[in-house]
């Protein structure tokens, strides 16, 4: 299956950035891989009416379509101004926000409810990998996190384990390997022939000089990526290697 690479933008970016979008944009003319960003909400509209090439994507939504909720946005707002993908359960937001997989999980409905791709994150603390728990807690997310229906279209599953986000941390290639490889047999068993076909991304610390080896592990369809997405250069490096 063809790769995805996405990048999350985070709280970074003013209109000035809109450039890096469109040099993005440029360079995914015809090349073999999905690309997608997801800047902050002000952002999205432009972004989207600037490129051609690649999907325009949020960072999270509210579970509801609309209601008395000041400052939330909904997953049928962010399509209306052009996101095809939403992220939902980073662990920014976990931590941050004290997103529960309930939480999550009513998120990833409300997209799905919306049409477009739920982006699924889960991942372990470094306290739970050294309790040998990483498997569990990855099983504990999916069983929590993920909605009833979950297909290629309107699912993406992220490995991102926390203790690598944003820290030039990365795992083991077998560790990447045993992780995306129990999240391929949950989602088959849980979900059906179908779920052979779910993306599923690894995401931490991701960039241009380990981006090949990362996506030759097997069950690995793509990647998140946060601090290399903001520059074209660096990101660029990492769709070349994967495309
Ligand atoms: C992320 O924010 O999802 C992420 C993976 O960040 P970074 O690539 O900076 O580790």
């Amino acid at each position: 299956m063809s790769k995805l690479v996405a990048g999350n933008w985070k709280m970074f970016g003013d209109q000035n950035m809109l450039s890096e979008i469109k040099v993005i944009d440029q360079y995914c003319h015809k090349i073999d891989c999905e690309v997608a960003i997801c800047p902050p909400f002000q952002l999205i509209l432009s972004a989207h009416q600037q490129t051609k090439n690649i999907k325009i994507g949020a960072q999270n939504c509210h579970i509801n379509a609309n209601g008395p909720h000041t400052g939330e946005v909904s997953a049928e707002m962010l399509i209306d101004v052009g996101a095809e993908l939403i992220l939902v359960g980073h662990s920014e937001r976990r931590q941050d926000n004290n997103e529960t997989n309930k939480i999550i999980k009513q998120k990833a409905e409300a997209v799905q409810r919306a049409g477009a791709t739920a982006v699924v994150c889960i991942g372990e603390t470094l306290e739970e990998r050294k309790a040998d728990r990483t498997l569990q807690v990855l099983q504990e997310q999916m069983l929590n996190c993920l909605p009833k229906n979950v297909n290629p279209k309107n699912t993406v599953v992220a490995y991102e384990p926390v203790w690598a986000i944003g820290t030039g941390l990365v795992p083991e290639i077998d560790q990447i390997r045993s992780a995306h490889s129990f999240i391929r047999g949950f989602l088959a068993s849980t979900f059906g022939a179908e779920a052979h076909n779910v993306k599923i991304l690894y995401g931490g610390s991701v960039k241009g000089s380990n981006a090949r080896e990362i996506f030759s592990i097997s069950n690995v369809n793509g990647a998140l990526v946060g601090g290399a997405s903001l520059k074209s250069s660096d990101f660029i490096e990492i769709i070349k290697a994967a495309s």
